[in-house]
């Protein structure tokens, strides 16, 4: 196999006083000689502290420049970057640290606490705090001599994802997979070392770290780090000709902020050659405002699975197909198939699968999960999708039952769980409903036991100690009964009817 060649180590050879990454929180510039040097002597520090080849290493911060060198540091000794989703509880992320059992848990200032309770929940070696520490950690360590090769079938990440059965699963992300995607979504959205990209979306997803970060880092382009997405700020960066940016990506609810904001209407938005959407179902009314702007919003599909691109719109078909998610990527494989698993008839609808050098090798610790998400190598990816006569990949529906509420997936068996410990609840079951801000939000429907009493108040408040805010159901339906189909399971399409089309 190929062995991973370290970009940051050859953009400081080749163009090492081009910006690679502007930490806007710090204002700081980092250029790829500094970044090089930075992750040279974070990489010492951290075989340091005993981290070697296939050993995990955790951060828990809001996007900063240190992240991105705790990555690149971990691609250099062969070890594994889990990045981890700040906006969970301490419960939800120790279930993840105790799976992932980093060696190492790197943190910023603000996540301190969260931090502590986590090494000590789960037995995590060594803690790295952001800032002071770090910085005089940098300044004593030696630069890493030379080291093994790694190759590009190594895992270089784990990003835990949800999934039906509740528990959080590890997507492995390999160095191959990373490359292949910066390839797959850098030639049709034009990246290369003249980008110069806002990255609004958090790193600890993979629309943050590879939509566009990775591939901007990867052909020696300049990214600029929002510490958490600001709309006013965003469209100020956007519009300022100093700034020169290129590129811009969002999930759906990140434009549908934007284009509410005040400042929207003034914003030059003509200097943008790219600004991606994806992540989530992009409305065609939402597209056209931004069309109407001269914005065409370019779609993709894809998953954490999946690096993450599989499908990309073409620039020059974005206003014409407005809606569609593009043609497959250059390296992968798709078919639709129907529920025998072979594929449907050309315009017919059934879920997509993806094959080839972007998809995952499977999940961390979970045998379970690899024997059902593949067939003969393909990934099933819960997604329902049509194509039309012109090639034009529509996503209508999913098989999968999930709901995506500003970009972050939910999956209701998680919500149920939860829901389930309430001693009054008879049955539960949690739906998404269409919502103007975030796309959807849950909705609880909930039949209590004979005789008790449950408030709505009570009910919320049980989930918002146990699960992220973006998890929690937004209100509670109380029904006598759950609709449930022949073999005793929920049926959720005629809930979804009966408590959404009543209410429409
Ligand atoms: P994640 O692993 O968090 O990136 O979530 C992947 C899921 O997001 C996919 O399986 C889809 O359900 C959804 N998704 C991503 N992109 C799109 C899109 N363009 N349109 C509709 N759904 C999307
Ligand atoms: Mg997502």
């Amino acid at each position: 196999s190929f062995a991973y060649f370290d970009w940051i180590a050859h953009h400081a050879e080749v163009r090492p006083e081009r910006i690679a990454v502007v930490d806007l929180a710090s204002s700081r510039k980092i250029s790829y000689r500094a970044m090089d040097e930075r992750v040279d002597r974070l990489a010492a520090h951290l075989a340091a502290l005993g981290v070697g080849r296939g050993d995990r290493v955790a951060v828990l911060a809001l996007n900063a420049v240190e992240t991105l060198e705790v990555q690149f540091a971990c691609f250099r000794l062969g070890a594994i970057f889990v990045p981890l989703n700040v906006r969970l509880t301490v419960h939800e992320l120790s279930y993840i640290v105790g799976d992932a059992a980093p060696r190492v848990l790197a943190h910023d200032d603000e996540l301190a606490p969260m931090a502590k309770e986590l090494k000590a929940a789960c037995s995590v070696p060594h803690l790295l705090a952001f800032g002071a520490a770090y910085e005089a950690a940098l300044a004593a360590s030696p630069r890493l001599g030379a080291s093994e090769p790694v190759t590009l079938d190594d895992v270089s990440t784990i990003m835990y994802t949800s999934g039906t059965t509740g528990k959080p699963k590890g997507a492995m992300i390999t160095h191959g997979m990373t490359f292949i995607n910066a390839v797959n979504l850098g030639i049709p959205a034009f990246i290369s070392q003249r980008t110069v990209f806002l990255c609004v979306l958090p790193l600890f997803h993979t629309g943050g770290l590879n939509c566009y970060t990775n591939p901007v880092l990867h052909a020696g382009g300049t990214t600029l780090l929002m510490r958490a997405f600001d709309p006013g700020a965003a469209l100020s960066i956007i519009g300022d000709p100093s700034v020169g940016l290129t590129h811009f990506f969002g999930v759906p609810s990140i434009y549908q902020f934007m284009c509410q904001h005040p400042a929207f209407a003034a914003t030059d938005l003509s200097r943008l050659q790219i600004a991606g959407v994806g992540g989530a179902p992009m409305p065609v009314p939402l597209l056209k405002i931004w069309q109407e702007r001269g914005c065409a919003l370019v779609q993709g599909y894809g998953m954490t699975e999946t690096s993450p691109a599989v499908l990309m719109l073409d620039a020059d078909d974005a206003a014409r197909k407005a809606g569609s998610a593009g043609k497959p990527v250059l390296h992968a494989d798709l078919k639709i198939v129907g529920p025998d698993g072979d594929p449907v008839k050309p315009g017919e609808m059934g879920e997509l699968w993806v094959k080839g050098p972007n998809i995952t090798p499977g999940y961390w610790n979970r045998p379970d999960a690899n024997r059902t998400s593949f067939t003969d190598g393909w990934l099933h990816t819960g997604d329902a999708a049509r194509v039309d006569d012109e090639g034009f990949y529509y996503i209508v529906d999913r098989t999968k039952d999930m709901y995506i509420s500003g970009g972050e997936n939910v999956y209701p068996a998680e919500v149920e769980d939860v829901l389930y410990q309430l001693p009054e609840i008879a049955e539960a079951a949690v739906i998404g409903a269409p919502d103007p801000q975030w796309g959807e939000t849950g909705v609880a429907v909930v039949a209590l036991k004979p005789g008790q009493e449950l408030s709505e108040a009570k009910l919320l408040a049980h989930c918002r100690e146990r699960l992220a805010r973006f998890k929690c159901p937004q209100r509670v339906s109380f029904v006598e009964a759950l609709p449930r189909n022949a073999t005793g399971k929920v049926h959720k399409p005629t809930l979804r009817e009966r408590i959404l089309v009543r209410e429409t």
